[in-house]
């Protein structure tokens, strides 16, 4: 398996799941104990997991939301192992038809848990069944066709839904308000990261020293799937290239040979900010057009690509559009096109050569 990177399949930053990802599975962890960083999240979930215990009730309905990568599902996992109850995994775009749902919210247990992914994915026939099963722990089933229709309203036993999606923005209002619980999950910090490749390292049994795993953390765009997927490729690398040993320098080569600088942007990310230079006078630019004048889709850019540069500082949200920062700037060596006003000193045309 080679890494390319304009081949969406190999990237290492992607949205979703990847084959190699399998072995994610094993580095799931499953106890709040285990589960790093997050703090608030947690804080609060350890409350209301102790509070739902104590009154032997299931807990409350959970949205979990934040870009891919950051734990929501191994959250959900970790939630269903702290309360003592089984967990169905579901997403929003498998769920086809109401009797779909219908037909998993029937086969759940007592306070067992169904953790939708993508959820902001489900169609409105499939949300339908949805409403009067979290707020009544109940499905009215249509029996018929026609005038001699009719409905028979099941009961339910009393579940939690956890659902995950990457912006709560995205939901209808009448789901999101039906979610008791809602949890944004932030970028990790390279000291949390840190944490998880060592945990990572050792059940996957890499020799990580400290200089190699904080080079890791520091280049995995506060995500642990990417921090978990690099140090699979920098084991690699160490196995063939030098002793096995990840070390600061054994890192650091891996990483550039997979083309990730030194604060962890990659070839896309770089795209984006250079077309926002070159092409776009510094912004501010519109999302769409931006995505269009790369070759990427809106949405990956705004999920996966965009809270990482907006955290390094390097881009800026503004009502008009996105713009770099001079810190961008600095950082791909270029000189900075400002934003203040009237000040376009490339002409808001004129080609500049970037590295
Ligand atoms: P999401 O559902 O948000 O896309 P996942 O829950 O699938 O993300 O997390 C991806 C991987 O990252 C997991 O398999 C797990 O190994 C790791 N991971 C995520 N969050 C944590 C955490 N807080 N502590 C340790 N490992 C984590």
């Amino acid at each position: 398996m080679g890494i390319q990177f304009d081949d969406m399949e190999e990237r290492l930053v992607t949205a979703s799941l990847s084959h190699d990802d399998e072995a994610e599975v094993s580095l799931r962890p499953h106890t709040l104990l285990d589960y790093m960083g997050q703090e608030k999240a947690k804080e609060s979930l350890k409350v209301y997991i102790e509070a739902a215990r104590g009154r032997r009730e299931p807990l409350d309905h959970v949205l979990l939301y934040g870009p891919p990568g950051l734990g929501k599902t191994t959250l959900a996992g970790v939630i269903a192992h702290e309360m003592g109850v089984n967990i169905r995994v579901t997403s929003g775009p498998a769920i086809e038809k109401a009797g779909d749902i219908a037909a998993l919210l029937t086969n759940l247990s007592e306070h067992d848990i169904l953790f939708v992914d993508e959820i902001h994915r489900l169609n409105r026939a499939v949300e339908e069944v949805l409403y009067p099963a979290m707020e009544d722990y109940a499905v009215d089933i249509i029996l018929g066709k026609g005038p001699s229709a009719r409905s028979i309203r099941l009961d339910l036993p009393r579940f939690t839904l956890i659902g995950a999606t990457t912006r709560a923005g995205q939901l209808t209002a009448p789901l999101r308000d039906r979610f008791g619980v809602i949890l944004r999950l932030e970028l990790y910090t390279p000291e949390e990261l840190l944490q998880i490749l060592r945990r990572s390292a050792s059940i996957l049994d890499i020799s990580l020293e400290a200089g190699g795993a904080a080079e890791i953390a520091r280049r995995s765009r506060g995500t642990p799937r990417i921090a978990n997927r690099i140090l699979r490729r920098v084991r690699d690398f160490a196995q063939v290239r030098a002793d096995g040993v990840i070390t600061k320098s054994v890192a650091d080569a891996a990483l550039s040979m997979l083309e990730i600088d030194r604060v962890g942007l990659d070839a896309v990310d770089r795209r984006m900010l250079t077309a926002i230079v070159r092409n776009f006078s510094g912004g501010p630019v519109g999302l769409d057009t931006l995505a269009a004048s790369i070759g990427e889709e809106s949405i990956t850019l705004e999920d996966v690509y965009e809270p990482f540069l907006l955290q390094l500082g390097f881009i800026n949200r503004t009502p008009r559009g996105r713009c770099v920062t001079r810190l961008a700037c600095e950082h791909l060596g270029v000189p900075y096109v400002g934003q203040e006003p009237g000040v376009f000193p490339y002409g808001g045309q004129e080609k500049i050569e970037l590295p």
